[in-house]
């Protein structure tokens, strides 16, 4: 049985105050049990501060993002071993909005995922369709060459603890939810793909969520299926009751 990963992102939004806040309201309540995994992916600057106040607590913390190199002249950039060292746990690679405003690449995304275990981070790889895709029938087979490229020579066992997040684009920020039959064909299709390069068990191993407009009123109906074992949120996990309701659910 996967436990729930339910992974909130905050992408580039609140205060130090506001950060430190919210984990005063939530750390001590996030559920502290084998089902259900809660992570904040906050933004460089809070991350020292966050992962003192998760002391003790069953909260995870979670970076945004992550260079592959693990030191020298990458002006701007946050290493690895430097996420490690202050005790991060997650690193959200891959995001479509990294892909597309930063020039992330399935190359680069490949290298963090190697560079995220090789540091002993647990990576949080994405991967999802435009709404063009999706009207050209081409979801399926760009979450493939995406899965794939990001997995590519990754051990049995380090593709066994990646967490992949499939989120539509057009979902992204949106309002516009994939139903949840939308979402559990892909995350069905992710866990077939990852069978075909690995192995029956490791595709069960595997945590895949959607991401993309999830809040506490759909994320119920999105977990009931079988193949989405969690959620990555951008809005929803920016109120500590909300993000606290998204646990519920798991
Ligand atoms: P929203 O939940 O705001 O649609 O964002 C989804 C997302 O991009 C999480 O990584």
């Amino acid at each position: 049985m996967r436990k729930k990963v339910i992974a909130g992102n905050w992408k580039m939004n609140k205060m130090l105050s506001e950060a430190n806040q919210f984990l005063v309201e939530t750390a001590n309540k996030v559920p502290n049990n084998d089902h259900v995994e809660a992570i904040v992916c906050a933004p460089f600057p809070f991350l020292a501060s966050l992962v003192e106040k998760a002391k003790g607590t069953s909260l995870k913390i979670g970076a945004q993002n992550m260079h592959y190199e693990e030191k020298g002249a990458f002006t701007g950039e946050v290493s690895p071993s430097m996420l490690k060292d202050l005790g991060v746990s997650h690193a959200v690679i891959g995001h479509s909005e990294r892909r597309e405003y930063f020039a992330e690449t399935d190359e680069s995304v490949n290298k963090k995922a190697h560079a995220a275990f090789k540091h002993g981070l647990t990576p949080i790889i994405c991967c999802g369709e435009t709404l063009e895709q999706r009207e050209a029938n081409e979801t399926m087979n760009h979450i493939a060459s995406q899965v794939k490229a990001a997995l590519k020579d990754l051990s049995e066992s380090q593709i066994a603890e990646t967490i992949i997040a499939y989120e539509p684009i057009w979902a992204i920020g949106t309002g516009k939810t994939a139903s949840s039959e939308e979402a559990s064909d892909v995350c069905t299709h992710i866990r077939h793909v990852v069978k075909e390069i690995t192995s029956e068990a490791t595709a069960e191993k595997v945590i895949i969520q959607y991401g993309g407009s999830v809040k506490p009123a759909n994320i119920d109906e999105l977990l009931a299926q079988s193949d989405i074992d969690g959620a990555l949120v951008g809005g929803a996990s920016l109120e500590p009751e909300s993000f606290l309701q998204l646990m519920e659910a798991g």
